[in-house]
């Protein structure tokens, strides 16, 4: 398994017949190497009254604060995903309660499914990529300090799903791209 396919592809960019963009093609078998969306999985995760919030210790925002998140990883299911980032980033135990949002950042074709989910026991703890992680009230959250704007629509979503259940998933606020080159500051949105 480990040795090098006997007539790896040649890979070129065109339009595939039938397709109306352009792929990475095989110029010898055809094969269509298809580039698709990332998918990120994360969770507000709830403890009484306060949230789990996690500082980066990773590029990009190092040192602001996001929600636990990460990319699912081939056959992994979303909910077990969300779960997975809560223990790495936080050594957090979560019990997921239901789909919080879903948001569309296009420009880095990235789709983030949050979940709303609470902590199971009460000790949490930073992972390799949080330089420390906290449990705050709503009124201490480090506002000026958030690391993505798709955290704080999740807050958001969170704070105003607050008593209910059963909704439908919160999406994009409306026009938001979740774009944050245009406000000048890195290139976009990590994860
Ligand atoms: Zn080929």
């Amino acid at each position: 398994m480990s040795e090098l396919p006997a007539d790896p592809h040649r890979f070129v960019r065109r339009v595939p017949d039938g397709d109306d963009r352009e792929r990475r093609v095989c110029s010898d078998c055809g094969f269509v190497d298809y580039e698709n969306p990332k998918i990120v999985v994360g969770a507000v995760v709830s403890h009484g009254a306060r949230l789990l919030l996690c500082r980066r210790a990773i590029e990009p925002r190092r040192g602001f604060w996001t929600l636990p998140a990460g990319y699912l990883e081939l056959g992994e299911a979303t909910e077990a995903g969300a779960v997975r980032e809560a223990w790495e980033e936080a050594r957090a135990e979560i019990e997921i309660d239901q789909l919080l949002a879903v948001y569309s950042i296009p420009r880095i074709s990235q789709v983030q499914l949050i979940y709303r989910a609470r902590l199971t026991r009460p000790e949490v703890a930073p992972g390799p990529e949080s330089e420390e992680v906290g449990l705050f009230a709503w009124d201490d959250i480090p506002w000026d300090r958030i690391a993505f704007p798709s955290v704080h629509w999740a807050l958001a979503a969170w704070d105003e799903s607050r008593g209910r259940a059963g909704f439908a998933p919160y999406t994009n606020p409306p026009g938001a791209t979740g774009d944050m080159r245009r406000a000048g500051r890195i290139k976009g949105e990590g994860a």
